[in-house]
């Protein structure tokens, strides 16, 4: 499925305005060479005891709290990976990592989670991704260069 629209006007690492705006053809997710090699490490980089190549990539995350931050409301996991479908194309890194794993990557300070009769619900604090990461992942990513 490809995607109708691009939804971000802000680097999705920093939050930065972007210089080029994206286009239907062509997506930019971040503001600059940086923060893109930021984004392209591996979630598993983190973990020393797995392969590194391996693992959802930081874009997937930052998706993930793009989404959350944009949405306004609490989403359930499902209502989540919908909206992240629509925004950023259907995405293989999203169909089997569960929500509640990955938000565990952000302070715990800006996220929130309840259960409801729904399930889960998600909703996050409107703050940049580089602000929301927890700072052990946060201190790794910005030895990237
Ligand atoms: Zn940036």
């Amino acid at each position: 499925m490809g995607v109708r629209f691009r939804p971000n006007s802000t680097c999705l690492y920093c939050d930065a305005k972007l210089e080029k705006e994206p286009t239907i053809n062509r997506a930019n997710y971040t503001c600059g060479g940086i923060c893109y090699r930021k984004m392209n490490r591996s979630l598993n980089y983190f973990n020393p005891e797995i392969n590194r190549r391996n693992g959802q990539s930081m874009f997937g995350l930052s998706m993930i709290w793009w989404t959350l931050r944009n949405a306004g409301t609490p989403l359930t996991h499902h209502q989540l990976m919908s909206r992240i479908r629509s925004n950023f194309g259907d995405m293989t890194i999203f169909k089997l990592k569960l929500t509640s794993t990955t938000i565990k990557y952000f302070d715990p300070a800006y996220y929130h989670i309840e259960e409801t009769s729904k399930g889960f619900t998600f909703q996050v604090e409107d703050v940049p991704f580089n602000v929301a990461l927890r700072s052990k992942y946060l201190n790794v990513l910005e030895q990237v260069t």
